[in-house]
Protein backbone atom coordinates (compact mmCIF):
# COMPACT_ATOMS: atom_id res chain seq x y z
CA UNK A 1 0.00 0.00 0.00
CA UNK A 2 1.39 3.47 -0.79
CA UNK A 3 2.60 6.76 1.58
CA UNK A 4 -0.19 8.89 2.65
CA UNK A 5 -0.35 9.17 6.09
CA UNK A 6 1.74 5.43 5.74
CA UNK A 7 4.08 6.20 3.07
CA UNK A 8 4.50 3.45 0.59
CA UNK A 9 8.45 2.24 0.60
CA UNK A 10 7.90 4.43 -2.75
CA UNK A 11 7.75 7.92 -1.05
CA UNK A 12 10.79 9.06 -2.14
CA UNK A 13 11.76 12.51 -0.82
CA UNK A 14 14.02 12.97 -3.74
CA UNK A 15 11.94 13.00 -6.42
CA UNK A 16 9.69 15.35 -4.74
CA UNK A 17 8.57 18.00 -7.59
CA UNK A 18 10.58 15.73 -10.17
CA UNK A 19 9.37 17.30 -14.16
CA UNK A 20 8.02 15.11 -17.01
CA UNK A 21 11.13 13.79 -19.35
CA UNK A 22 10.76 14.56 -23.07
CA UNK A 23 8.20 12.13 -24.58
CA UNK A 24 6.20 12.49 -28.10
CA UNK A 25 3.81 10.13 -29.93
CA UNK A 26 4.73 11.31 -33.04
CA UNK A 27 0.63 13.02 -34.17
CA UNK A 28 1.41 16.42 -32.41
CA UNK A 29 -0.99 18.88 -31.75
CA UNK A 30 1.84 21.19 -31.09
CA UNK A 31 1.57 22.07 -27.62
CA UNK A 32 3.74 20.71 -24.96
CA UNK A 33 2.60 19.29 -21.33
CA UNK A 34 4.60 19.70 -18.35
CA UNK A 35 3.61 17.61 -14.88
CA UNK A 36 5.91 18.11 -11.32
CA UNK A 37 4.52 15.48 -8.91
CA UNK A 38 5.00 15.31 -5.20
CA UNK A 39 3.65 12.84 -2.68
CA UNK A 40 3.79 8.73 -3.25
CA UNK A 41 4.42 6.59 -5.80
CA UNK A 42 0.88 6.27 -6.27
CA UNK A 43 1.06 10.01 -7.43
CA UNK A 44 4.19 9.51 -9.19
CA UNK A 45 2.60 6.23 -11.15
CA UNK A 46 -0.90 8.35 -11.59
CA UNK A 47 1.51 11.29 -13.60
CA UNK A 48 2.41 8.76 -15.99
CA UNK A 49 -1.17 7.90 -17.09
CA UNK A 50 -2.03 11.57 -17.14
CA UNK A 51 0.88 11.90 -19.87
CA UNK A 52 -0.12 8.57 -21.84
CA UNK A 53 -4.13 10.27 -22.05
CA UNK A 54 -2.45 13.48 -23.27
CA UNK A 55 0.50 12.45 -25.29
CA UNK A 56 -2.51 10.12 -27.09
CA UNK A 57 -4.12 13.59 -27.71
CA UNK A 58 -1.02 14.57 -29.20
CA UNK A 59 0.89 16.50 -26.70
CA UNK A 60 4.68 16.66 -26.29
CA UNK A 61 5.47 16.46 -22.69
CA UNK A 62 8.68 18.42 -21.68
CA UNK A 63 10.67 19.29 -18.61
CA UNK A 64 10.76 22.63 -18.89
CA UNK A 65 7.11 24.73 -17.66
CA UNK A 66 8.54 27.81 -18.81
CA UNK A 67 7.70 26.19 -22.68
CA UNK A 68 4.68 24.57 -21.66
CA UNK A 69 1.38 25.25 -22.84
CA UNK A 70 -0.69 23.39 -20.16
CA UNK A 71 1.25 23.14 -16.30
CA UNK A 72 0.12 20.36 -14.44
CA UNK A 73 1.27 19.43 -10.38
CA UNK A 74 -0.20 16.21 -8.96
CA UNK A 75 -0.38 16.96 -5.69
CA UNK A 76 -0.15 15.62 -2.05
CA UNK A 77 -2.48 16.56 0.78
CA UNK A 78 -0.69 13.96 3.41
CA UNK A 79 0.66 16.36 5.84
CA UNK A 80 -0.17 20.19 5.88
CA UNK A 81 3.79 21.13 4.85
CA UNK A 82 2.72 19.08 2.08
CA UNK A 83 0.30 20.96 0.72
CA UNK A 84 2.13 24.30 1.46
CA UNK A 85 4.63 23.36 -0.70
CA UNK A 86 2.16 23.22 -3.72
CA UNK A 87 1.21 26.19 -2.87
CA UNK A 88 4.60 27.41 -2.52
CA UNK A 89 5.16 26.21 -6.22
CA UNK A 90 2.18 27.36 -7.80
CA UNK A 91 3.53 31.28 -6.68
CA UNK A 92 6.94 30.44 -9.08
CA UNK A 93 4.23 29.67 -11.92
CA UNK A 94 2.91 33.25 -12.16
CA UNK A 95 5.67 35.03 -13.96
CA UNK A 96 5.66 32.03 -16.59
CA UNK A 97 1.99 32.32 -16.84
CA UNK A 98 2.14 36.60 -17.11
CA UNK A 99 4.52 35.86 -20.18
CA UNK A 100 2.00 33.10 -21.74
CA UNK A 101 -1.26 33.73 -20.69
CA UNK A 102 -2.91 31.26 -22.76
CA UNK A 103 -0.67 28.58 -20.29
CA UNK A 104 -3.06 26.68 -18.39
CA UNK A 105 -2.71 25.86 -14.79
CA UNK A 106 -4.17 22.58 -13.32
CA UNK A 107 -3.98 20.57 -10.19
CA UNK A 108 -4.29 16.88 -10.07
CA UNK A 109 -3.98 14.56 -7.12
CA UNK A 110 -5.01 14.26 -3.19
CA UNK A 111 -5.07 17.87 -2.86
CA UNK A 112 -6.91 18.83 -5.49
CA UNK A 113 -9.77 16.23 -4.46
CA UNK A 114 -9.60 17.57 -0.86
CA UNK A 115 -10.09 20.82 -1.67
CA UNK A 116 -12.31 20.51 -5.27
CA UNK A 117 -13.63 24.18 -6.26
CA UNK A 118 -12.35 25.61 -3.53
CA UNK A 119 -8.69 25.37 -4.60
CA UNK A 120 -10.38 27.83 -7.77
CA UNK A 121 -11.06 30.90 -5.22
CA UNK A 122 -8.25 29.95 -3.22
CA UNK A 123 -6.01 29.41 -5.86
CA UNK A 124 -6.18 32.67 -8.84
CA UNK A 125 -3.62 31.12 -10.82
CA UNK A 126 -5.59 27.79 -11.27
CA UNK A 127 -7.33 26.81 -14.45
CA UNK A 128 -8.77 23.18 -13.68
CA UNK A 129 -8.44 20.80 -10.62
CA UNK A 130 -8.84 17.48 -11.35
CA UNK A 131 -9.31 14.26 -9.11
CA UNK A 132 -7.29 10.93 -9.14
CA UNK A 133 -10.09 9.42 -10.46
CA UNK A 134 -11.36 12.05 -13.43
CA UNK A 135 -7.97 11.72 -15.49
CA UNK A 136 -9.64 10.56 -18.50
CA UNK A 137 -11.60 13.58 -19.00
CA UNK A 138 -8.32 16.09 -19.27
CA UNK A 139 -8.74 16.55 -22.77
CA UNK A 140 -12.16 17.81 -22.68
CA UNK A 141 -11.34 19.91 -19.20
CA UNK A 142 -8.83 21.33 -21.48
CA UNK A 143 -10.81 22.08 -23.89
CA UNK A 144 -13.51 24.02 -21.65
CA UNK A 145 -10.71 25.89 -20.26
CA UNK A 146 -9.63 26.99 -24.41
CA UNK A 147 -13.18 28.01 -24.12
CA UNK A 148 -12.53 30.49 -21.33
CA UNK A 149 -13.39 28.75 -18.41
CA UNK A 150 -12.86 27.23 -15.30
CA UNK A 151 -12.78 23.53 -15.10
CA UNK A 152 -13.39 20.93 -12.13
CA UNK A 153 -14.12 16.91 -11.90
CA UNK A 154 -13.00 15.54 -8.74
CA UNK A 155 -16.01 12.70 -9.25
CA UNK A 156 -14.39 9.46 -7.69
CA UNK A 157 -14.65 6.37 -9.11
CA UNK A 158 -15.90 2.48 -7.93
CA UNK A 159 -14.77 0.92 -10.76
CA UNK A 160 -11.70 3.21 -12.40
CA UNK A 161 -8.49 1.56 -12.13
CA UNK A 162 -7.03 2.75 -15.60
CA UNK A 163 -5.89 -0.77 -16.23
CA UNK A 164 -6.33 -0.29 -20.45
CA UNK A 165 -3.87 3.21 -20.06
CA UNK A 166 -0.70 1.80 -20.56
CA UNK A 167 1.68 4.36 -18.41
CA UNK A 168 4.45 6.51 -20.24
CA UNK A 169 7.23 5.37 -17.94
CA UNK A 170 8.85 8.49 -17.03
CA UNK A 171 12.12 9.57 -15.76
CA UNK A 172 12.58 5.52 -15.91
CA UNK A 173 15.93 4.15 -14.93
CA UNK A 174 14.70 1.10 -17.69
CA UNK A 175 14.87 -1.23 -15.71
CA UNK A 176 12.66 -1.58 -12.44
CA UNK A 177 8.76 0.22 -13.08
CA UNK A 178 5.90 0.41 -10.38
CA UNK A 179 2.62 -1.31 -11.83
CA UNK A 180 -0.51 0.20 -9.90
CA UNK A 181 -2.37 -2.82 -9.09
CA UNK A 182 -6.01 -1.59 -6.91
CA UNK A 183 -6.97 2.44 -6.10
CA UNK A 184 -8.47 3.91 -3.16
CA UNK A 185 -8.40 2.54 0.45
CA UNK A 186 -11.29 1.01 2.78
CA UNK A 187 -9.57 1.26 5.79
CA UNK A 188 -10.67 4.24 7.81
CA UNK A 189 -7.51 5.06 9.59
CA UNK A 190 -8.66 8.01 11.92
CA UNK A 191 -5.39 10.73 10.46
CA UNK A 192 -5.04 10.11 7.18
CA UNK A 193 -7.28 11.98 4.44
CA UNK A 194 -6.48 9.19 1.43
CA UNK A 195 -10.07 7.35 1.56
CA UNK A 196 -11.28 10.70 1.42
CA UNK A 197 -8.99 11.63 -1.65
CA UNK A 198 -8.36 8.76 -3.13
CA UNK A 199 -12.10 7.11 -2.54
CA UNK A 200 -13.38 3.03 -2.16
CA UNK A 201 -10.97 0.50 -2.91
CA UNK A 202 -11.41 -1.88 -6.42
CA UNK A 203 -8.61 -4.00 -7.48
CA UNK A 204 -7.43 -3.81 -11.37
CA UNK A 205 -7.77 -7.22 -13.95
CA UNK A 206 -4.98 -9.46 -13.07
CA UNK A 207 -4.77 -10.42 -16.58
CA UNK A 208 -4.12 -6.86 -17.50
CA UNK A 209 -1.48 -6.72 -14.46
CA UNK A 210 0.13 -9.61 -16.12
CA UNK A 211 0.21 -8.46 -19.65
CA UNK A 212 1.65 -5.03 -18.18
CA UNK A 213 4.44 -7.05 -16.16
CA UNK A 214 5.13 -9.34 -19.34
CA UNK A 215 5.46 -6.07 -21.71
CA UNK A 216 7.90 -4.42 -19.29
CA UNK A 217 10.13 -7.49 -18.89
CA UNK A 218 10.04 -8.00 -22.40
CA UNK A 219 11.16 -4.07 -23.21
CA UNK A 220 14.09 -4.78 -20.78
CA UNK A 221 12.89 -3.79 -17.28
CA UNK A 222 14.17 -7.00 -14.80
CA UNK A 223 11.87 -5.33 -11.60
CA UNK A 224 8.49 -4.69 -11.57
CA UNK A 225 6.77 -3.18 -7.67
CA UNK A 226 2.99 -3.38 -7.32
CA UNK A 227 1.45 -0.49 -5.90
CA UNK A 228 -1.37 -0.33 -4.14
CA UNK A 229 -2.57 1.60 -0.25
CA UNK A 230 -3.14 -1.96 0.80
CA UNK A 231 -1.98 -4.52 -1.14
CA UNK A 232 -3.10 -7.31 1.24
CA UNK A 233 -6.69 -6.67 0.50
CA UNK A 234 -6.51 -6.98 -3.86
CA UNK A 235 -9.27 -9.00 -4.42
CA UNK A 236 -10.83 -9.46 -8.11
CA UNK A 237 -13.74 -11.57 -8.67
CA UNK A 238 -14.06 -11.65 -12.65
CA UNK A 239 -17.63 -10.65 -14.00
CA UNK A 240 -19.31 -13.76 -15.32
CA UNK A 241 -20.75 -14.04 -18.39
CA UNK A 242 -24.21 -15.86 -18.44
CA UNK A 243 -23.93 -19.34 -18.60
CA UNK A 244 -19.72 -19.06 -18.62
CA UNK A 245 -17.97 -20.75 -15.56
CA UNK A 246 -17.50 -18.41 -12.47
CA UNK A 247 -13.89 -18.65 -12.86
CA UNK A 248 -11.80 -18.01 -9.21
CA UNK A 249 -11.29 -15.18 -7.52
CA UNK A 250 -7.90 -13.68 -7.20
CA UNK A 251 -6.46 -12.57 -3.88
CA UNK A 252 -3.03 -10.80 -3.40
CA UNK A 253 -0.96 -14.17 -2.96
CA UNK A 254 -2.00 -15.55 -6.23
CA UNK A 255 -1.64 -12.30 -8.29
CA UNK A 256 1.98 -12.46 -6.62
CA UNK A 257 2.71 -16.22 -8.45
CA UNK A 258 0.65 -15.11 -11.64
CA UNK A 259 3.70 -11.86 -11.83
CA UNK A 260 6.25 -13.72 -10.16
CA UNK A 261 5.88 -16.30 -13.38
CA UNK A 262 5.86 -13.74 -15.83
CA UNK A 263 10.03 -15.14 -15.61
CA UNK A 264 12.47 -16.08 -13.07
CA UNK A 265 14.66 -13.12 -14.13
CA UNK A 266 11.66 -10.31 -13.16
CA UNK A 267 12.20 -9.66 -9.47
CA UNK A 268 8.74 -8.69 -7.70
CA UNK A 269 8.20 -6.06 -5.02
CA UNK A 270 5.24 -4.70 -3.69
CA UNK A 271 3.94 -1.78 -1.17
CA UNK A 272 2.39 -1.27 0.92
CA UNK A 273 1.26 -4.32 3.40
CA UNK A 274 -1.51 -4.14 6.11
CA UNK A 275 -0.94 -5.76 9.46
CA UNK A 276 -4.48 -6.56 9.57
CA UNK A 277 -4.69 -8.27 6.17
CA UNK A 278 -1.51 -9.57 5.39
CA UNK A 279 -1.59 -13.42 5.19
CA UNK A 280 0.85 -16.80 6.03
CA UNK A 281 -0.19 -17.33 2.48
CA UNK A 282 1.49 -14.15 0.95
CA UNK A 283 4.61 -15.34 3.41
CA UNK A 284 4.48 -18.62 1.90
CA UNK A 285 4.13 -17.94 -1.66
CA UNK A 286 7.23 -14.86 -1.18
CA UNK A 287 9.28 -18.17 0.39
CA UNK A 288 8.57 -20.05 -2.73
CA UNK A 289 9.31 -18.14 -5.63
CA UNK A 290 13.24 -17.28 -5.51
CA UNK A 291 12.26 -13.51 -8.09
CA UNK A 292 9.87 -12.34 -5.38
CA UNK A 293 11.97 -10.08 -3.54
CA UNK A 294 12.25 -11.08 0.79
CA UNK A 295 11.30 -7.29 1.73
CA UNK A 296 7.94 -6.30 3.26
CA UNK A 297 6.94 -2.69 4.15
CA UNK A 298 4.80 -3.54 6.88
CA UNK A 299 3.95 0.04 8.23
CA UNK A 300 2.97 -0.21 12.38
CA UNK A 301 1.98 3.66 13.15
CA UNK A 302 2.54 3.37 16.85
CA UNK A 303 3.42 0.55 19.52
CA UNK A 304 0.35 1.34 21.86
CA UNK A 305 -3.06 -0.66 21.59
CA UNK A 306 -4.40 2.10 23.25
CA UNK A 307 -3.37 4.82 20.32
CA UNK A 308 -3.66 2.01 17.44
CA UNK A 309 -7.18 1.76 18.35
CA UNK A 310 -7.51 5.40 18.75
CA UNK A 311 -6.02 5.87 14.85
CA UNK A 312 -8.64 3.15 14.05
CA UNK A 313 -5.86 0.35 12.63
CA UNK A 314 -7.99 -2.59 13.47
CA UNK A 315 -4.98 -4.41 15.13
CA UNK A 316 -3.12 -4.02 18.52
CA UNK A 317 0.52 -4.73 19.61
CA UNK A 318 0.01 -8.18 20.01
CA UNK A 319 -1.83 -8.70 16.85
CA UNK A 320 1.40 -6.98 15.01
CA UNK A 321 3.90 -8.75 16.80
CA UNK A 322 1.98 -11.98 15.53
CA UNK A 323 2.35 -10.85 12.19
CA UNK A 324 6.41 -10.04 12.81
CA UNK A 325 7.06 -13.44 14.13
CA UNK A 326 5.22 -15.55 11.21
CA UNK A 327 7.51 -13.39 9.38
CA UNK A 328 10.36 -14.10 10.86
CA UNK A 329 9.89 -17.73 10.93
CA UNK A 330 8.57 -18.32 7.38
CA UNK A 331 10.70 -15.81 5.60
CA UNK A 332 13.88 -15.55 8.09
CA UNK A 333 16.14 -13.35 5.80
CA UNK A 334 13.17 -11.14 5.10
CA UNK A 335 13.81 -7.01 5.43
CA UNK A 336 11.14 -5.32 7.15
CA UNK A 337 10.17 -1.55 7.20
CA UNK A 338 7.69 0.41 8.19
CA UNK A 339 6.18 3.79 9.15
CA UNK A 340 5.46 5.55 12.47
CA UNK A 341 3.58 8.43 14.05
CA UNK A 342 4.71 10.22 17.12
CA UNK A 343 2.44 12.35 19.08
CA UNK A 344 -1.16 11.39 17.90
CA UNK A 345 -3.48 13.18 20.17
CA UNK A 346 -3.43 11.91 24.09
CA UNK A 347 -0.24 9.81 23.66
CA UNK A 348 0.91 9.26 26.75
CA UNK A 349 5.35 9.12 27.44
CA UNK A 350 4.57 5.58 28.26
CA UNK A 351 2.49 4.38 25.31
CA UNK A 352 5.46 6.53 23.34
CA UNK A 353 7.86 4.18 25.05
CA UNK A 354 5.62 1.45 23.56
CA UNK A 355 6.58 2.45 20.51
CA UNK A 356 10.32 2.30 20.78
CA UNK A 357 9.91 -1.27 22.64
CA UNK A 358 8.13 -2.27 19.80
CA UNK A 359 10.87 -0.68 17.16
CA UNK A 360 13.59 -2.92 19.51
CA UNK A 361 11.71 -5.73 19.19
CA UNK A 362 11.16 -5.64 15.11
CA UNK A 363 14.77 -3.71 14.44
CA UNK A 364 13.47 -2.26 11.33
CA UNK A 365 15.56 -2.01 8.46
CA UNK A 366 14.38 1.23 7.74
CA UNK A 367 11.14 3.37 8.77
CA UNK A 368 9.39 6.72 7.65
CA UNK A 369 8.78 8.49 10.61
CA UNK A 370 6.76 11.74 11.16
CA UNK A 371 5.18 13.79 14.08
CA UNK A 372 1.11 13.86 13.53
CA UNK A 373 0.01 16.43 11.36
CA UNK A 374 -3.83 17.06 12.25
CA UNK A 375 -5.43 16.49 8.79
CA UNK A 376 -8.77 18.79 7.92
CA UNK A 377 -11.77 15.99 7.56
CA UNK A 378 -10.15 13.16 8.81
CA UNK A 379 -12.06 11.30 11.78
CA UNK A 380 -9.04 11.82 14.54
CA UNK A 381 -9.76 15.54 13.36
CA UNK A 382 -13.36 15.47 14.09
CA UNK A 383 -13.16 13.74 17.06
CA UNK A 384 -9.76 14.05 18.99
CA UNK A 385 -8.03 16.86 19.89
CA UNK A 386 -4.06 17.09 18.56
CA UNK A 387 -3.10 17.96 22.35
CA UNK A 388 0.39 16.74 22.22
CA UNK A 389 2.66 20.07 21.90
CA UNK A 390 4.42 20.32 19.31
CA UNK A 391 7.65 20.62 21.21
CA UNK A 392 6.94 17.01 22.72
CA UNK A 393 6.31 15.72 19.29
CA UNK A 394 9.89 16.40 18.04
CA UNK A 395 11.18 15.51 21.35
CA UNK A 396 9.58 12.12 20.73
CA UNK A 397 10.42 11.79 16.71
CA UNK A 398 13.89 12.64 17.77
CA UNK A 399 13.66 9.39 19.39
CA UNK A 400 12.38 7.10 17.28
CA UNK A 401 14.54 8.67 14.39
CA UNK A 402 17.51 7.69 16.59
CA UNK A 403 16.60 4.68 17.72
CA UNK A 404 16.19 3.70 13.87
CA UNK A 405 19.07 4.72 12.64
CA UNK A 406 20.81 2.62 15.14
CA UNK A 407 18.86 -0.11 13.76
CA UNK A 408 18.89 0.74 10.01
CA UNK A 409 23.41 0.16 10.84
CA UNK A 410 22.67 -2.95 13.04
CA UNK A 411 20.80 -4.50 9.69
CA UNK A 412 22.85 -3.42 6.87
CA UNK A 413 26.09 -4.63 9.22
CA UNK A 414 24.66 -7.79 9.34
CA UNK A 415 24.92 -7.60 5.61
CA UNK A 416 28.58 -7.19 5.79
CA UNK A 417 31.02 -10.42 5.00
CA UNK A 418 27.91 -11.89 3.08
CA UNK A 419 27.35 -11.86 -0.93
CA UNK A 420 24.14 -10.78 -2.23
CA UNK A 421 22.09 -10.98 -5.60
CA UNK A 422 22.27 -7.62 -6.95
CA UNK A 423 20.13 -5.88 -9.89
CA UNK A 424 22.53 -3.48 -11.33
CA UNK A 425 20.03 0.33 -11.60
CA UNK A 426 22.54 2.36 -12.58
CA UNK A 427 25.42 4.82 -11.34
CA UNK A 428 25.85 5.80 -7.67
CA UNK A 429 25.29 8.99 -7.06
CA UNK A 430 28.63 9.70 -5.49
CA UNK A 431 30.80 8.06 -8.23
CA UNK A 432 30.37 7.63 -12.29
CA UNK A 433 32.93 4.55 -11.48
CA UNK A 434 30.80 2.47 -8.82
CA UNK A 435 27.11 0.69 -9.86
CA UNK A 436 24.30 0.87 -7.31
CA UNK A 437 21.40 -1.55 -7.10
CA UNK A 438 18.95 -3.31 -4.57
CA UNK A 439 19.52 -6.62 -2.86
CA UNK A 440 16.37 -8.83 -1.71
CA UNK A 441 15.84 -6.58 1.33
CA UNK A 442 15.50 -3.23 -0.40
CA UNK A 443 18.80 -2.55 1.12
CA UNK A 444 21.29 -0.06 -1.49
CA UNK A 445 24.30 -1.50 -2.62
CA UNK A 446 27.01 0.60 -4.29
CA UNK A 447 30.12 -1.57 -5.71
CA UNK A 448 33.26 -0.54 -8.55
CA UNK A 449 31.87 -0.47 -11.88
CA UNK A 450 32.96 -4.04 -14.01
CA UNK A 451 32.87 -4.07 -17.52
CA UNK A 452 31.70 -7.36 -18.07
CA UNK A 453 28.24 -6.13 -16.60
CA UNK A 454 26.19 -3.52 -17.25
CA UNK A 455 22.74 -1.83 -16.22
CA UNK A 456 19.93 -4.49 -15.78
CA UNK A 457 21.91 -7.23 -15.19
CA UNK A 458 21.90 -9.22 -12.14
CA UNK A 459 25.26 -9.73 -10.40
CA UNK A 460 26.84 -10.84 -6.87
CA UNK A 461 27.94 -8.72 -4.57
CA UNK A 462 30.05 -9.70 -0.92
CA UNK A 463 29.36 -6.79 1.17
CA UNK A 464 32.80 -5.72 2.38
CA UNK A 465 31.50 -2.41 4.26
CA UNK A 466 28.71 -0.21 5.00
CA UNK A 467 26.81 3.05 6.23
CA UNK A 468 23.26 2.92 7.98
CA UNK A 469 21.66 3.24 4.47
CA UNK A 470 24.40 1.78 2.07
CA UNK A 471 26.15 -1.42 1.53
CA UNK A 472 29.81 -1.24 0.16
CA UNK A 473 30.77 -4.43 -1.94
CA UNK A 474 32.28 -5.75 -5.36
CA UNK A 475 31.67 -7.89 -7.59
CA UNK A 476 32.53 -11.53 -7.33
CA UNK A 477 31.77 -14.01 -9.68
S1 LIG B 1 -6.52 4.79 5.51
FE1 LIG B 1 -4.86 3.68 6.56
S2 LIG B 1 -4.37 1.97 5.21
FE2 LIG B 1 -5.53 3.46 3.99
S3 LIG B 1 -3.98 4.74 3.02
FE3 LIG B 1 -4.54 5.73 4.93
S4 LIG B 1 -3.05 4.98 6.42
FE4 LIG B 1 -2.99 3.63 4.67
Amino acid sequence: MLELTHTTKTHDESRQGEALEMVATGKSNGRKLYIESYGCQMNFSDSEIVASILTDQGFETTKDYKEADVVFINTCSIRENAEQRVRNRLKEFESAKAKNPGMIVGVLGCMAERLKSKFLEEEKLVDVVVGPDAYRDLPNLIDKVDDGSKAVNVLLSREETYADISPVRLNSNGVSAFISIMRGCDNMCSFCVVPFTRGRERSRDPQSIVKEATYLFHAGYREVTLLGQNVDSYKYTPVVEEGKETSATVNFANLLALVADVSPELRVRFSTSHPKDITDEVLYTMARYENICKYIHLPVQSGNSRVLELMNRTYDREWYIDRVDAIRRIIPECGISTDVITGFCTETEDEHQETLSMMDYVKYDFAYMFAYSERPGTLAAKRYEDDVPEEVKKRRLTEVVNKQQEHSLYRVQNFVGKTHKVLIEGFSKRSDQDYCGRNDQNTMVVFPVDPRYKVGQYVHVLGESCTSATLIGRIID
